[in-house]
């Protein structure tokens, strides 16, 4: 099989043959259609996280297939199903987290594409756990994005505690923010889209925003309570000192959901949180079964990831295309 790996930190994209694995005991093999390169691939591409990261490696944890093969004591998968793996690539079942049901935080997590090999290739293994079905209406390169992209944003907004009509504040237009602002339309809130610039609007009412608010503007909390303030606002751009400004477009008992991973601190003043009783949130995307009703949500109400489409091959222009920021919004890597 034709692998995409990296063998060192820093390293470029070497395409080459492998031999197709073997799956073992409660895996499966799937036979890999689509994978989306996300911006977290940059941590084995960069040999940033975790200390230790085993090379080589192959990265891609947005992979979309179907059921190619599979091992021992798997009950829920057969050959030929349609699925998808996301960042969540296996939990124990029993350390203290998983004993409560709480499997994304389990203690012994495995994460596709850093503990194990990922999607950019042809056939990959997978835990049956971290597998997910993928809906009939949705081919294979738009699913894929919504196996990270998606599930992050999508069970950030389902878990924030917001109810329908609540003003839903969506922050960044990228690679999250437009899904987060049509999902955040769909879910029954009022819309409002934050970019940088005016020329975003078209694009951000096109999404299903009902509002837009320049977000390179100065007053941009001002902005906000003119609108009447955020019960919620979900931040997806990876940019503390944006994230911080936000805080004073929150309505009272409002909360900044935030999800753009930056290891910058927030500067948020504990009178800032006082006064209206504001709350500040984080969110870790999900298991297998929070991908699959993202999926259902997705081809049920009609979100769709925008997408550009590259062969395995050119996996190092694809991934060029998304760390450069031009890409409009999700690439995605194709096998056949
Ligand atoms: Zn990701
Ligand atoms: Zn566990």
């Amino acid at each position: 099989m034709k692998v995409a790996q990296v063998s060192k930190p820093g390293g470029d994209f070497e395409v080459l043959e492998r031999a197709i694995p073997e799956p073992g005991r409660n895996q499966v093999r799937i036979k890999v259609e689509a994978c989306g390169i996300c911006h977290s691939d940059v941590l084995v591409k960069e040999g940033r996280w975790p200390y230790g990261l085993e090379y080589p490696r192959v990265p891609g944890h947005e992979i979309a297939g179907r059921i190619d093969a599979v091992g021992t004591d798997v009950s829920l998968w057969t050959p030929g199903q349609r699925v998808g793996v996301g960042w969540h690539g296996g939990h124990c079942f029993i350390c203290d987290p998983c004993r409560r049901g709480n499997f994304i935080n389990c203690r012994n997590q495995k994460i596709t594409a850093i503990h194990v090999d990922g999607g950019y290739a042809e056939y990959m293994i997978a835990a049956a756990e971290a597998v997910a079905a993928v809906p009939d209406a949705l081919p294979a390169p738009e699913a894929a994005p919504l196996l990270c992209a998606g599930v992050t944003v999508f069970n950030a907004l389902r878990n924030a505690g917001a109810q329908a009509g609540d003003t839903v504040a969506v922050q960044g237009i990228g690679g999250l923010g437009h899904l987060g602002i049509q999902y955040a339309r769909q879910m029954g809130f009022r819309t409002i889209a934050m970019g940088r610039g005016a020329n975003k609007a078209e694009l951000a009412k096109k999404l299903g925003a009902h509002e837009y608010v320049d977000s390179s503007a100065k007053a941009v909390a001002d902005d906000l309570q003119k609108l009447g303030g955020a019960d919620l606002i979900l931040a997806t751009a990876p940019d503390s000192k944006s994230i911080s400004a936000l805080v004073n477009g929150l309505g009272p008992n409002g909360k900044l959901m935030v999800i753009g991973a930056s290891p910058e601190p927030l500067s948020i003043s504990p009178i800032q949180l006082i006064a209206g009783s504001r709350k500040v949130d984080g969110w870790a995307s999900g298991t297998a079964q929070d991908s699959q009703d993202t999926m259902e949500f997705s081809a049920l109400s009609g979100v769709r990831p925008m997408i550009e489409k590259y062969p395995l091959d050119k996996a190092n222009e694809a991934y060029q295309q998304m760390i450069s920021g031009r890409a409009r919004f999700r690439v995605v890597l194709t096998m056949s």
